[in-house]
């Protein structure tokens, strides 16, 4: 295989393969584990029509018999609703308990099947297939599965590591450019928190060009920090750089603004409260906010401070009176900083102004 691969050791291990041409030879690589197996493939409308016949015909030479299920596309099917259709649909097939599921598509495909898979029969195996640079990048390692509920972004869910990750990178040719911007997003955040190599490969536009090197710096990245601490009790914490602020942008949106963006603009505000408190130099904040700029993303809230702080209180990173906000320092370096739920209103103040 022409691609490059990273392991994740938690849950089992599991296995990251990066390559061109993997969905359809995805039967082939799961033949070992799932062979005279049945599956269940959830994935949404948009990406049915783009890749779902390929996989099912590598499925099914490789003995796998496979059932598709298709939900709406959008962030606003990411809830209890639609997670209770896929489990009806997985009970209707029938799957059992050494049966498994595949997560076609992007985030919230990916978070909404590893959910299902989590508590169908107490937990069934599950795959992911990626399908967007953002599910590339992120949220396919690591086991956080969610739907979100009326009341906030992703407040129902488990930790729940599937079985092995296949990130065939043609998919990203189809991509919009604002869903292909979400997933700099993710990994520009990565770079910040963890690896001067991968923000540099932004920061010269090489990573236009090397899509591969950006997903393998990101997940590699990933997956030394979730195999020190699987259920964010410490250092995991980071990856939600810029999120308290993204995670109340969205849902002011009414989730409208997607996943990415609003994490593009929590980093660029969580980068001006840095450098307004002193703790990161300001050419290294402009040089952050300029490679988001460069890359199509928004940095600024269309939200006044007042209700984003309102929005954010029913955040999970926050622990009662308390919250963990992510402070950046240097490219490459963040710290976790607890501050007074009541004190987020003046960061968010300071991540609006100019630096
Ligand atoms: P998404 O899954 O909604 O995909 C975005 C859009 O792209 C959708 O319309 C989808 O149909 C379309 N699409 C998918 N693949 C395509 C392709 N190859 N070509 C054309 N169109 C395609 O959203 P997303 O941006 O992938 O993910 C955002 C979600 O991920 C959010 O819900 C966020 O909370 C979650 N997330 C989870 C984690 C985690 O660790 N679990 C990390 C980051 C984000």
């Amino acid at each position: 295989m022409n691609g490059l691969q990273a392991h994740v050791k938690i849950g089992g291990g599991y296995d990251i393969l990066i390559a061109s041409g993997l969905i359809s030879k995805a039967g082939q690589l799961l033949k070992n584990m799932y062979a005279g197996r049945t599956c269940a493939v959830i994935t949404d409308t948009n990406v049915e029509k783009l890749y779902l016949s390929s996989l099912l015909s590598s499925l099914e030479s490789a003995g796998i018999r496979a059932h598709a299920y298709a939900f709406q596309a959008g962030e606003s099917s990411k809830n209890m609703d639609t997670l209770s259709d896929i489990l009806e649909f997985m009970a209707k097939i029938p799957l059992t308990r050494t049966d498994f599921a595949i997560a076609l598509g992007g985030g919230v495909t990916g978070d909404m099947t590893g959910f299902a898979s989590g508590c169908y029969m107490r937990g069934i195996d599950f795959v992911q297939i990626p399908t967007t640079y953002l599910a590339a990048v992120d949220s396919s390692v690591g086991g956080k599965t969610a739907v979100n509920l009326k009341s906030g972004k992703n407040l129902a869910g488990l930790f729940y590591q599937p079985k092995m990750v296949l990130i065939d990178t043609d998919t990203l040719r189809t991509l919009s450019k604002e869903d292909y911007a979400s997933g700099i997003a993710e990994a520009v955040k990565m770079g910040v928190i963890t690896d001067k190599k991968l923000f540099s490969l932004f920061e010269s536009g090489e990573a236009f060009h090397n899509e591969k090197e950006v997903i393998f710096l990101s997940v590699f990245a990933k997956a030394e920090i979730v195999d020190q601490d699987e259920r964010e009790g410490s250092v995991r914490k980071l990856l939600n750089l810029g999120h308290t602020y993204g995670h109340a942008i969205e849902k002011l949106s009414d989730y409208t603004i997607p996943h990415g963006h609003a994490v593009a603009i929590g980093l660029a505000m969580a980068v001006r409260t840095a450098c307004r408190m002193g703790d990161m130099e300001k050419e290294t904040a402009e040089k952050i906010i300029n490679v988001l700029k460069k890359y199509g993303l928004p940095t600024e809230s269309p939200f006044a401070a007042e209700a984003m702080a309102d929005a954010s209180m029913n955040d999970k990173k926050r622990a009662g009176a308390s919250l963990s906000i992510i402070v950046p320092k240097e490219i490459g370096k963040c710290e976790i900083r607890k501050i007074p739920a009541e004190e987020f209103i003046a960061y968010i103040r300071m991540g609006s102004e100019e630096i």
